[in-house]
């Protein structure tokens, strides 16, 4: 399918817009909306604006009657989108401070993970964690409780200390950890507002090594699945769902942890001997360097550099998350699904998430791994496949990736947050009016 093609049929889908309602020229727009990141998605607003400092976002948000804060562009669904006005924090990247004393760096949230790494390394310090990719916003990745791996790693939102919103008509609101509120707006779906500051822990800044290996048989997992994630600060897996086997294990390991020996056989993965791609025909060139080297830790966290294009490019993606204890056999479950899965999968990554506080979290007080699909561009079929999944991983209460595609009914997606009403609430509270509600919040949220 060409790019437009794929541009348009995939965001007639995931809006559920009619065609003539996407091009109806009561829909006429800023040629600068463009599309998400993976262009699977043109956002509907008729107008972008680029505030570059919070009096002028003040300004952009008294005028409006409804918009959206948007931050890199890299959701596959329509969370971050609107049909009035987007509101880019692009410009809203500046590092405020860092505060050694309370271990914070206070930052705009529209800084991308890869720029703030840099900076903080600079300085001597670290995050805790990151994605797989280094180009996301800080503000938006946190919405959506984006997360990288790790037994003892939460989701990259469980670095906030402290947020401060502007709210529909203007006024801003501190939250920190000692306000109940503050474990409902961290993880906010653009919901509340559009956050303008925002702390982040850190602490010293560490080296990190990472080693692949290649082939591990997925029965190992029913005995070895724990032992394989403790096997480094953040592991992951990645299959094609083909004769049931993790083409690679990714372990990266803090070189300040106790030493382990170098293996070559890994449950019965072999140790790859150069640089890999997750998918393998790909060029590594794109990839944080493995093969033991030690690296800082924002050059080696990501699976991939920032300044080169990240996973595949042109590609769909969708997660989901089920309780820790239930592991081997949700991923044997989706595996039942294998032949259907594979012609239209690029890869699936399988990742392990520490549970949180944050009422929207997916790993909300429960450890949690998060079973990721990397599609080809293929709208129709991919939408197909994931009721199947969905059904598959159902018994385990799975709950999706807020900023991937998903098709669970909302009052089923609802009944999976033990605080989705304290949500619900706060949302109204302090957004009586509607400013920030989308498509997606009036079907997932308000729906
Ligand atoms: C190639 C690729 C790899 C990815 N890898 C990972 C991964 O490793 N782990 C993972 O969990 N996810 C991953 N994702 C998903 C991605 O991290 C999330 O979709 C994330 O939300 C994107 O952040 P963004 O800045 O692009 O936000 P956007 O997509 O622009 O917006 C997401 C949400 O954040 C809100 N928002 C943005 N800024 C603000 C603000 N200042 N105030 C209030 N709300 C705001 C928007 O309104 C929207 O609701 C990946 C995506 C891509 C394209």
């Amino acid at each position: 399918m060409d790019r437009q093609n794929f541009i348009k049929n995939s965001s007639i889908l995931t809006l559920g817009l009619s065609f003539s309602k996407l091009y109806s020229p009561l829909l006429m727009k800023d040629e600068n909306v463009g599309t998400n990141w993976a262009g699977n998605l043109a956002y509907s607003a008729k107008n972008i604006v680029f505030p570059k400092t919070i009096d002028e976002l003040q300004k952009e948000v008294l005028k409006i009657n409804n918009g959206k804060a948007l931050g890199s562009r890299h959701s596959f669904n329509n969370v971050a989108d609107t049909q009035t006005t987007l509101i880019s924090t692009s410009y809203l990247d500046k590092i405020i401070s860092i505060d050694t004393k309370q271990s914070l760096v206070w930052i705009e949230p529209g800084i991308k993970y890869g720029t703030l790494g840099i900076y903080l390394d600079s300085k001597g310090f670290a995050l805790h964690n990151l994605a797989s990719l280094p180009h996301i916003s800080v503000a938006g990745a946190c919405a959506t409780a984006t997360h990288g791996s790790g037994d003892g790693n939460g989701n990259l939102s469980t670095a906030v200390q402290a947020l401060e919103i502007m709210k529909a008509d203007g006024t801003i609101i501190k939250l920190n950890k000692n306000d109940p509120e503050f474990y409902g707006a961290v993880v906010n779906l653009g919901a509340l507002g559009i956050v303008t500051k925002m702390a982040l822990s850190i602490q010293p800044s560490f080296q990190v090594t990472q080693e692949v290996f290649e082939n591990l048989p997925m029965s190992q997992l029913e005995q070895n699945f724990d032992a394989i994630y403790k096997a480094g600060y953040s592991v992951s897996m990645f299959t094609h769902w083909i004769d049931k086997n993790i083409t690679q294990v990714w372990v990266k390991k803090r070189v300040d942890a106790k030493p382990t020996p170098k293996v070559k056989n890994f449950f019965g993965a072999t140790a790859a001997t150069t640089n890999l791609h997750p998918i393998k025909v790909n060029s590594p060139i794109n990839c944080t360097d493995q093969m033991g080297v030690p690296g800082p830790w924002y050059d080696r966290l990501p699976h991939f550099k920032m300044g080169f294009t990240p996973s595949n490019g042109a590609e769909l993606q969708s997660e989901f998350f089920v309780p820790r204890q239930h592991a081997y056999k949700a991923i044997m479950a989706v595996e039942s699904l294998h032949k259907i899965i594979y012609p239209s999968l690029y890869v699936t990554e399988i990742r392990s998430i520490a549970a949180d506080n944050f009422w929207l979290s997916p790993a909300y007080q429960q450890d949690m791994i998060a079973i990721h699909f990397t599609w080809k561009p293929e709208t129709d079929k991919v939408m197909k496949i994931l009721p199947m999944i969905e059904e598959k991983l159902k018994p385990f209460n799975y709950r999706p990736h807020w900023g991937k595609l998903f098709t669970i009914a909302p009052s089923a997606l609802q009944s999976r947050y033990p605080k989705f009403k304290n949500f619900l609430a706060m949302a109204k509270k302090m957004d009586p009016q509607g400013k920030w509600k989308n498509n997606f919040l009036n079907r997932n949220i308000y729906g």
